[in-house]
């Protein structure tokens, strides 16, 4: 079994909803799923659209890299598929950013994401879970945040949000 982390992220129709539909979806692959609180960050790039909810899951698999994509894929194609009429396809991101402490470059998957020690949105949801892990490349993630912008960034809901239970 391999500790992975998932970065997840939404901004179209009921965001919260759709967040916690992915994290139900991501138990049914995962073991011993545990999830960050719940973030809203200002769209950056295109900045004329809705703000983002951000939240990172983490969980165990025997799954191989490619099949845990395939899986997610497959989540994000279900939840935008029947959004798809209201929404747009786009109504849910889930990227991998850590799969143990293996490093991919493949043309479908690099691992960890590219641009995730970059990212408040993926940094500090991430810290929740594991603020003292190392990344391949040696960095620390509760360092890692203090270089990055968190102005954008606001904690909405505690972990709780993602409860099977919790609504
Ligand atoms: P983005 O996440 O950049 O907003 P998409 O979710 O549409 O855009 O992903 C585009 C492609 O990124 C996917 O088809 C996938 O093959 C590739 N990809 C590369 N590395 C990763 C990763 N670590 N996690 C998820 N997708 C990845
Ligand atoms: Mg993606």
């Amino acid at each position: 079994m391999t500790n992975v982390f998932l970065g997840l992220g939404g901004n179209m129709g009921d965001r919260r909803e759709m967040m916690r539909s992915a994290v139900a979806g991501i138990r049914r692959v995962l073991d011993d799923v545990a999830v960050s609180s719940l973030y809203e960050s200002a769209a950056w790039g295109v900045t004329e659209q809705p703000a983002f909810l951000n939240a990172v899951a983490r969980g165990r698999t025997s799954l191989e890299p490619v099949e845990l994509l395939d899986a997610m894929q497959a989540i994000e194609h279900d939840l935008g598929r029947v959004r798809e009429r209201h929404w747009g396809p786009r109504v849910i991101d889930i990227d991998i950013l850590l799969y143990g402490s293996e490093v991919i470059n493949e043309p479908r998957l690099q691992v960890p994401h590219p641009y995730m020690s970059q990212r408040g949105f993926v940094l500090r949801p991430l810290a929740d879970l594991a603020a003292g892990l190392t990344l391949p490349d040696g960095s620390l993630v509760g360092e890692l945040l203090t270089t990055v912008d968190q102005n954008d960034l606001r904690r909405i809901e505690g972990p709780g949000w993602a409860d099977p239970s919790h609504d």
